[in-house]
């Protein structure tokens, strides 16, 4: 029987191609603006400044101080920025830390946003910020969050470092991953993340021969488009409960964090959750969902130890408490010793059991 289900719908109106940056002058005068401000990290800032010249007359400047994690003295000085400027919109061209300075500035402003995301961490279709204040992370959701357009554009993934590349997909397939055993999944968030695992699994390791080919890098971009829709329109639980207290608490880098938990958030619930990830394990094999994601990740050479990411095994207890201390549901229940057990494992980085 098919399973009841609450489908939320679709706000955002999504441009995928290749060379569609061209296509984002009419996306801001289909929104009805005519001064956009460009953002971007100061990595991407000459990106942003040719997207500038490209817009013309309706780029109102650029503001190329976006960083991770979106500390709200950066938002502060881009919405100064965006008034000097007397913008009317913001268009935002990078990766998960340029979108979500655009989230913040629209939820404070009500500006319009069109994004052009550069990785595949799939923060442009979701309703979710993070930000930081006072060296505290604190995430929410809010239908004025969620951006008006996004605009894929798979040339510009070209440059993407294959590091960057490997983790980053890997974050976004743990968006998918969650979907599956999200208790407001539908049938939409389904499909696409299924579509998604098969795309990753055939693009990464051509990615990592070669991480200029235009079809392994239209597959991901495709793949990362589903994950991230996914994210934006279901719950998640311990995978992310998890990244977020290791970056927010410890400092970790996002993506290689994500990377590295993956496949032992994905052992720890399985037991709990019948055949619902079963497209993992169809799709990477080994017979079990986190094998089979272990496995491939470190096919794909991603980092596969909490260890190498700065973590030292004194931080273990403290991290187990802090990931423990409030409850959240989680198909498993979360325990102390079973979190302590996982956190073990991804810091030696064994293969889940
Ligand atoms: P990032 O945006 O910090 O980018 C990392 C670096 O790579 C930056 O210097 C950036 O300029 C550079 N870069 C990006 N694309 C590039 C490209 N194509 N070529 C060359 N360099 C490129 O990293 P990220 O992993 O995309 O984003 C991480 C942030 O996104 C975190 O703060 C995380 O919390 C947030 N995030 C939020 C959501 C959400 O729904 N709110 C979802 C996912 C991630």
């Amino acid at each position: 029987m098919t399973r009841p289900f609450t489908f939320p719908g679709l706000t955002t109106r999504v441009v995928f191609g290749h060379g569609t940056l061209a296509q984002v002058p009419e996306e801001v005068a289909r929104l009805g603006h005519t001064r956009a401000l460009v953002l971007s990290t100061p990595h991407q800032q000459a990106e942003a400044q040719a997207l500038a010249d490209r817009l013309g007359d309706r780029a109102a400047g650029i503001f190329a101080g976006a960083t991770m994690h979106t500390p709200v003295e950066v938002t502060e000085a881009a919405i100064a920025a965006y008034h000097a400027a007397r913008a009317d919109c913001v268009v935002s061209l990078g990766g998960g830390s340029t979108t979500g300075l655009g989230k913040a500035i629209a939820v404070r402003t009500g500006a319009d946003q069109v994004v052009v995301p550069t990785t595949y961490a799939g923060s442009e279709m979701t309703d979710i910020l993070g930000e930081t204040a006072g060296g505290e992370k604190t995430t929410r959701r809010d239908p004025a969050i969620r951006p008006e357009v996004v605009v894929y554009d798979v040339d510009l993934t070209l440059t993407l470092p294959v590091a960057l590349t490997v983790t980053s997909a890997l974050n976004a397939i743990a968006h998918a991953m969650e979907g599956f055993y999200a208790p407001d999944r539908n049938p939409v968030t389904e499909a696409l993340s299924r579509e998604a695992m098969t795309a990753f699994r055939d693009a990464l390791p051509v990615l990592i021969q070669d991480p200029k080919d235009p079809d392994a890098r239209a597959k991901a971009l495709y793949a990362a488009w589903g994950c991230s829709l996914t994210l934006g329109q279901v719950t998640m639980a311990l995978h992310h409960k998890l990244a977020h207290v290791l970056g927010g608490s410890f400092g970790l880098p996002h993506a290689e964090t994500h990377a590295v938990l993956l496949p032992h958030t994905t052992a720890y619930n399985e037991p709990a959750v019948g055949d619902l990830l079963n497209p993992i394990s169809d799709t990477f094999g080994h017979g079990r969902a986190g094998k089979g994601l272990w496995h491939f990740a470190r096919s794909v050479s991603a980092p596969m130890r909490l260890a190498d990411l700065g973590l030292t095994d004194r931080d273990l207890d403290r991290a187990t408490d802090i990931a423990t201390k409030n409850p959240y549901a989680n198909p498993r229940p979360v325990t102390r010793d079973g979190i302590r057990r996982l956190l073990q494992q991804a810091f030696d980085g064994d293969c889940p059991a």
